[in-house]
């Protein structure tokens, strides 16, 4: 098998909660069960998304879980994550191969613009997608036009029809239609990457072999694919975890009690205890074992093993150890 390398990429907006814990725990099993490594990368470049203080509360949840990570620059003697903010010029520089090559154009569409679209196509009851009006711009006109100061997003040139599979380790193969998907931008008109560019060019440049993440992120993975194949990037694997729901089935949120590893700690929770009842959260190890070391689920952890249904979330089950 390659080396293992995983990633746990927390996007800033907030408390670690329960399913980004769960996220970052299957990384770190499947690492340490393939003697792999695991990279954290903080993805801030939704700025608008961010909350203060979240990133250092991040860190202490994972600290406290026992949930150490392998790479990131020095900081201060500590290895660091990696924060995306301060790869801006490297995602420019792919975006800049992309046009050259033809891939990835410049779009001048102004949101005013963007907005009488979606205004005409919501009105004949269509799903907005972009007309790509400067997809057939000629291209000096458009360096000239972008040169001269007029403000641009990059836009990536996918195919207009036919399909895309992508296999998923938990889902088995995943067909998506590419007529549901648009040109869609890679790099904003303030310069900051979209979040399926930034995290393409990251997990190729971090020799990430596995991306394992919250299901949600399923429907990004077209995109992301059709952004590797552009890039002349390899392919990474997929799995996707299920989502987890309330005992009710309905969406988790605050209601159902304790949804984040800093409410638990608060509370007085083991960390140890928190581990096993993630590790319990849409995976099953065979056997009628409820709980464990750490060390014997690193053993026993296999991802094919992950239920494609989603995982219910009881804190009835949760033990104080
Ligand atoms: N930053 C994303 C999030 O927090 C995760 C992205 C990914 O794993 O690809 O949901």
């Amino acid at each position: 098998m390659e080396e293992v390398r995983v990633r746990f990429a927390p996007s800033p907006t907030g408390y670690l909660h329960i399913g980004g814990a769960r996220t970052a725990l299957f990384n770190w099993l499947f690492a340490k069960k393939h003697n792999g490594k695991l990279v954290l990368r903080i993805e801030d470049t939704d700025t608008e998304r961010l909350k203060e203080d979240s990133v250092s509360q991040i860190l202490t949840s994972l600290k406290w879980l026992g949930l150490n990570w392998d790479e990131g620059p020095e900081v201060g003697g500590e290895v660091g994550p990696y924060y995306q903010s301060e790869r801006r010029e490297i995602y420019s520089k792919v975006a800049e191969q992309l046009l050259e090559e033809g891939k990835a154009y410049y779009c001048f569409c102004t949101s005013e613009i963007l907005e009488a679209e979606r205004e005409k196509q919501r009105a004949a009851k269509q799903p907005f997608r972009y007309a790509r009006t400067c997809r057939d711009l000629p291209v000096e006109e458009a360096k000239a036009r972008a040169a001269k100061g007029e403000p641009y997003s990059v836009r990536i040139k996918i195919p207009t029809e036919g399909n895309l599979t992508v296999h998923d380790l938990i889902h088995g193969d995943v067909t998506f239609d590419l007529t549901q998907f648009d040109d869609f931008v890679i790099v904003k008109t303030n310069g900051m990457p979209t979040y399926n560019f930034a995290v393409v060019v990251d997990d190729h440049l971090m020799r990430i072999s596995h991306v394992l993440r919250a299901e949600e992120h399923l429907s990004n993975t077209p995109k992301q694919v059709l952004l590797y194949e552009a890039c002349g990037f390899a392919v990474p694997k997929f799995g996707h975890m299920p989502m987890i729901l309330a005992p009710d089935r309905s969406k988790l949120s605050k209601r159902h009690g304790a949804t984040s590893v800093e409410e638990f700690r608060e509370q007085g929770y083991l960390p140890e205890a928190i581990v096993n009842y993630l590790t319990l959260l849409g995976w099953a190890p065979g056997n009628e074992e409820e709980i464990f070391s750490l060390q014997d689920t690193v053993t026993q952890f296999e991802l094919e093993k992950m239920s494609k249904k989603a995982a219910v979330y009881d804190t009835k089950k949760l033990t104080w150890m």
